[in-house]
């Protein structure tokens, strides 16, 4: 009988998702709190519900692809009660670690079971099923949702058996990626400053071993100005919130970290736009008109 999988947001990652799902042969079914952007992905033959109860009624999987752990947890608490005993609910927005603990615990009070299943990559690795899965679930899971994983991600990386031990190496991975585009913001910011074309400071590190390709594409998209949403900086900032509170409370220094959701935080005010419009912080209009 067909895998029955149902994803709840469909977003920038999880319309993505969902339609790898429905290609690779499931039984897919979507909801997503605006209607509009569930709507399209009917095309794909993919059942678009008209709520998160009747999204899940007879899922086999709950795919979980929401903003954050407020969005979640609302969202479940309308679907759980509707979940079947053997469903298994996927969680895979990022959310952190207490609130990873929290949807495990709900998760088994209702009987069923959780996988935490964070993943990396951004819009363009969703559309094309080439996400980096980040799975922790009890050995007894894995069988049953290793397929779903083979059809949005490229790899699957099993963490650990414990919930959050996913998260765990997410929020690790993100630390980097927030810092990193962050940081490049900088140097492009200030080579615009100094008087150098700031495609010179991405030429410069080009090929060599402290360059890297997310460097490249987030510093061009910085002096280009394109910041059509991948990684969205609402997002972004969500997560360095999430990042600092893991840092405090595994005792490692956050100063750093402070400074990276500091940035990311002011220039998300502008909107939901990609995190390269973080060099809008970092050099403040009218001076980013010229970098
Ligand atoms: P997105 O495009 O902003 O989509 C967010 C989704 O959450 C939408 O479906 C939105 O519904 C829904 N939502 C937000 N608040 C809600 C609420 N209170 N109740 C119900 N639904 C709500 O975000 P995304 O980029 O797809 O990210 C989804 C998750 O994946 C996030 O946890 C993010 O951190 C994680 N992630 C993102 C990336 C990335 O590069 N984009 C990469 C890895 C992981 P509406 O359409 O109605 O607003």
């Amino acid at each position: 009988m067909t895998t029955k999988v149902t994803v709840l947001g469909t977003g920038i990652m999880g319309a993505g998702m969902a339609r790898n799902l429905a290609r690779a042969g499931f039984d897919v079914t979507v909801w997503n709190r605006s209607a509009d952007k569930a709507r399209p992905l009917a095309e794909d033959g993919i059942t678009v519900a008209e709520d998160p109860a009747a999204a899940v009624a007879g899922a086999d999987i709950v795919l979980t692809m929401l903003f954050d752990a407020d969005a979640v947890t609302e969202v479940m608490a309308a679907a759980l009660p509707a979940c079947g005993p053997d469903a298994v609910w996927v969680q895979s927005s990022t959310v952190g670690l207490e609130a990873t603990d929290r949807m495990a615990e709900l998760a088994a009070a209702r009987g069923i079971g959780f996988v935490d299943a964070p993943v990396l990559g951004t819009r363009q690795p969703a559309e094309q099923g080439k996400l980096m899965v980040l799975a922790a679930a009890p050995a007894g899971l894995r069988d049953r949702v290793t397929p779903v994983f083979d059809a949005v991600g490229a790899r699957t990386i099993w963490v650990g058996e414990r919930p959050g031990d996913g998260h765990c190496l997410k929020l690790t991975a993100n630390a980097w990626v927030l810092s990193i585009t962050t940081a490049t913001a900088q140097s492009i910011a200030l080579a615009g400053r100094l008087g150098l074309d700031p495609q010179r400071f991405l030429d410069v590190i080009a090929g060599g071993p402290v360059d890297s390709a997310y460097a490249q594409l987030k510093g061009r998209n910085m002096i280009t100005g394109d910041f059509a949403p991948a990684f969205a900086l609402d997002g972004a900032a969500k997560d360095a919130a999430l990042i600092l509170s893991a840092i405090r409370g595994a005792g490692v220094d956050d100063r750093l970290m402070h400074a990276v959701h500091a940035q990311l935080s002011a220039a998300a005010d502008a909107g939901h736009e990609d995190m390269a419009a973080v060099i809008r912080a970092v050099l403040p209009p009218p001076e980013n008109a010229s970098a």
